[in-house]
């Protein structure tokens, strides 16, 4: 087993996606990509990748629940709330995710056992976009203000 490369699959514009079944339960799984310039694409309004995000993570299984601990780096560009003067975002997020596949009736009680954030996933597969997307969503500040102070468009010039 080769670890340090990238080891996900990447189906037909489905993005890049870990495949539960290649996790080795007792070795894991090593997984490293480097996006293309400027993906995955982001959701509307939460602007939009510059550069090439990183993605690290070791991911762990046990029959069918996963951990994922991993950080992700990423450069994100947005406009200001109010001016809509260009920023941007150095976005450096560590994480600890469980994954299970989706509940089936009377499986709750198994949940919640410790602070992992729990994710589902669908299928075979974890969505590793649908990942980095969620954590810059995590980092990116709420008020999105070149800085606090800013007095948005003066109205005279819209
Ligand atoms: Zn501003």
């Amino acid at each position: 087993m080769t670890t340090g490369s990238s080891t996900g699959t990447r189906e037909q514009n489905h993005g890049m996606k870990i495949v539960v079944a290649q996790i080795s339960e007792g070795d894991g799984l090593s997984f490293h990509h480097l996006y293309p310039d400027g993906e995955p694409d982001l959701l509307a309004g939460d602007g939009h990748v510059i550069g090439r995000p990183e993605v690290l993570l070791q991911a762990a299984r046990a029959d069918e629940k996963v951990e994922l601990r991993g950080s992700l780096t990423a450069v994100v560009g947005f406009e200001c709330d109010r001016c809509l003067k260009p920023l941007s975002v150095l976005v450096e997020q560590s994480f600890e995710l469980l994954y299970v596949p989706p509940l089936k009736a009377g499986d709750e009680k198994e949940l919640g056992e410790d602070d992992l954030s729990i994710g589902f996933y669908q299928g075979e597969s974890i969505d590793v976009d649908d990942l980095v997307r969620e954590q810059i969503e995590l980092a990116l500040p709420m008020a999105r203000l070149c800085s606090e102070g800013c007095r948005g468009l003066c109205p005279a010039r819209i």
